[in-house]
């Protein structure tokens, strides 16, 4: 049973973050869905339900989605989905069960960075940045490889494209972890192409500084991508071997991107 010796609801990220600073071994609290697995005793707790992070607003060129929103909420907005080709909602409608994705955050899903995560595989191929409240804003690609140490997740931000987006995972059974899940994305003219659980974290593989995926792609461009998806870093574990991962991933990427451009593009202005 996980313990908390002190329990606090800071009103604002700001004192949430100050507090996390005079406590190093302190926990941030999101939905409390992974943490609550956890067996020990933690001297702070600090609940973020109160610090105003669970709205997601709109502007002219972004979303910004605070890191208590919940995986359902962001699942079932439709300006959002319209947005973003509905990516998310296919991302997430396997995790668990409704009830459970009314609980688990987005901040938590991002900052934990989990190997089998359908949530980061997804952002990764849409052009998203995250907000820390003491690093400030930075890209989800540096973010996701590294972390960060001692902050707070204070909103993840998806830039508006006209994007062709999909997601796509192969599960041993619904509602488990993905054995391997990739997104397709395409923005700005190229292909964002992520892959997920392998078991490691996601990665991308094309777009940004990655090798480029033109959006009108020839057959061979996508085999060349398809290559190197087998040449990733896999690793086995109780879902499946590094050698499945590895042939089955080139078919999971192609089923996302012909997902993805079967779709009309979003409206910047859904
Ligand atoms: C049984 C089970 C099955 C799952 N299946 C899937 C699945 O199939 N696909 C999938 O994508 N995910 C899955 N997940 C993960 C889940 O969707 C969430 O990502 C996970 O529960 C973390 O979110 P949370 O809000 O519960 O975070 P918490 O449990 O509250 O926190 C998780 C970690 O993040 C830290 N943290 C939380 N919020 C912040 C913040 N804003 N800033 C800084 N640190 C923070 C906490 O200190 C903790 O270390 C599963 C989880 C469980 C328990």
């Amino acid at each position: 049973m996980l313990r908390f010796e002190k329990y606090v609801r800071p009103e604002t990220p700001r004192e949430a973050y100050e507090l996390l600073q005079e406590n190093r071994l302190a926990t941030v609290i999101g939905g409390m869905m992974w943490l609550r697995l956890a067996d020990r005793t933690v001297p702070l707790g600090i609940d973020l339900s109160r610090c105003g992070l669970d709205t997601i607003e709109e502007t002219d060129d972004a979303w910004r989605i605070g890191a208590m929103v919940t995986l359902g909420q962001l699942e079932r907005h439709e300006r959002f989905a319209a947005s973003t080709c509905g990516i998310f909602t296919e991302a997430v409608r396997d995790v668990v069960g409704t009830q459970f994705r009314n609980l688990a955050t987005v901040g938590g899903s991002v900052w934990a960075r989990m190997g089998f995560s359908d949530v980061v595989t997804a952002f990764l191929a849409l052009d998203a940045e995250v907000e820390l409240e003491g690093a400030g804003v930075m890209p989800i690609i540096p973010f996701t490889e590294r972390g960060a140490r001692n902050d707070l997740l204070t909103h993840v931000i998806v830039r508006k494209h006209r994007y062709q987006a999909a997601f796509a995972s192969v599960r041993n059974a619904a509602t488990d972890f993905s054995s391997l899940n990739a997104a397709a994305a395409c923005w700005q003219g190229s292909w964002h192409v992520t892959v997920g659980a392998r078991p490691k974290k996601a990665t991308l593989l094309t777009g940004g500084e990655r090798i480029p995926l033109r959006r009108d792609f020839s057959p061979a461009e996508l085999d060349a991508v398809c290559e190197l998806a087998e040449g990733l870093d896999y690793g086995s574990d109780l879902r499946g071997t590094a050698e499945w991962r590895r042939q089955v991933a080139p078919a999971l990427i192609r089923r996302a991107v012909a997902a993805a451009a079967a779709k009309p593009c979003a409206e910047k202005e859904a």
